[in-house]
């Protein structure tokens, strides 16, 4: 008998460890949090692009596999995969093989529960929204910020899972940005107010009526949102005076101005009742390296001419990008 080269207790098998110490091999690291859909009138989940009304065991249980990171493991296979809605927990027990040795683990991961009604519940009710919110932005398109605002909304609404006709009935995504069709009108406007206090943006309302309902006129919403995407250095016109967006937080657009290169700070609300436009004239972005420091003025040496520039402003690293504007070399 040969024992296990690790306890010195046990008898190896299949290789110079034994079981326990083959097993101590594994090691279970938490990855992505993931993301379902539930339909909050019949239940069905949406996971991994298709819908399941009955036995969702299986995506559940590929759901749950792809939220760990397995070290050691040749294979993992998980099964009995259920998700408990009230904790937004999906709970599986999982088998896997390290070196030849089965391990069996339990495996827990709270997901993120999205409230959209599923296509067969859509067809039943005719997609019912009461109110649609618009998602636009200053650039144009801008897929990472909608996406970002999107799960936004969808938290806005899952806050609201007590609620059966808190819904999201249809996501539309459009070249010129995302429409959310919801169940409620108050879902909408809870979803706009979320997005304004999280990004400098301006929301409109506008309704029109939509019909009667128990001789009542019934009235669709719609709350159309748009957020400043301005990027770092990017040129406007305020005022016939000239700036660069320095950056955009949720509270102030700060700004640079480059007559006296001041910075500024705009409130949200100041800034959008404030004459202002994009520059016909955009800065050149170039980049640099630094060589000398000196208060609130870097030498740097442009990493394609080799020429070397004083650009206004202090480099938080040893390469830097900067931007040429009206002549002034400036790092932003
Ligand atoms: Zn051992
Ligand atoms: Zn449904």
């Amino acid at each position: 008998m040969m024992l296990c080269v690790n306890c010195g207790a046990r008898e190896a098998e299949g290789g110079p460890l034994c079981r326990q110490c083959t097993a101590a091999l594994l090691v279970v690291r938490e990855g992505k949090k993931q993301r379902i859909e539930v339909c909050p009138k019949c239940s069905s989940i949406h996971v991994g692009g298709k819908w399941y009304s009955a036995d969702s065991t299986a995506p559940l249980a590929r759901l749950l596999a792809s939220s760990f990171h397995f070290e050691n493991a040749s294979h993992v296979r998980v099964d009995e995969a259920s998700l408990d809605l009230g904790s937004s927990t999906i709970r599986g027990r999982a088998t896997a093989t390290v070196k030849g040795v089965d391990v069996s683990l339990d495996l827990e991961r709270e997901v993120f529960v999205a409230r959209v009604s599923c296509p067969v519940c859509n067809r039943v009710t005719g997609s019912y929204y009461e109110s649609i919110l618009q998602i636009r932005t200053y650039s144009g398109s801008n897929r990472k910020l909608l996406e970002e605002a999107l799960s936004v909304v969808e938290e806005t609404v899952s806050a609201r899972s007590s609620d059966p006709s808190s819904f999201i009935s249809k996501v539309e995504w459009l070249p010129e940005g995302v429409d959310i069709y919801m169940g409620r009108k108050n879902d909408g406007q809870r979803a706009a107010a979320a997005l304004r206090s999280r990004y400098v943006s301006t929301v409109r309302v506008s309704k029109r009526l939509a019909g009667y309902r128990e001789g009542r006129e019934f009235h669709r919403f719609t709350y159309s949102v748009r957020i400043l995407d301005l990027s770092r250095g990017t040129a406007i016109n305020m005022g016939g005076k000239h700036y660069l967006v320095s950056s955009i937080s949720g509270s102030a657009v700060h700004l640079v101005n480059t007559g006296d290169w001041r910075e500024e700070q705009v409130a949200p609300q100041e800034f959008f009742t404030r004459q202002w436009e994009q520059s016909s004239v955009q800065p050149e972005r170039r980049r640099g390296l630094v060589l000398a420091r000196r208060q609130g003025e870097t030498d740097l040496m442009d990493m394609s001419t080799y020429r070397v520039v004083t650009a206004r402003g202090e480099a938080q690293s040893d390469e830097v990008e900067y931007i040429v504007f009206r002549e002034q070399a400036y790092i932003i």
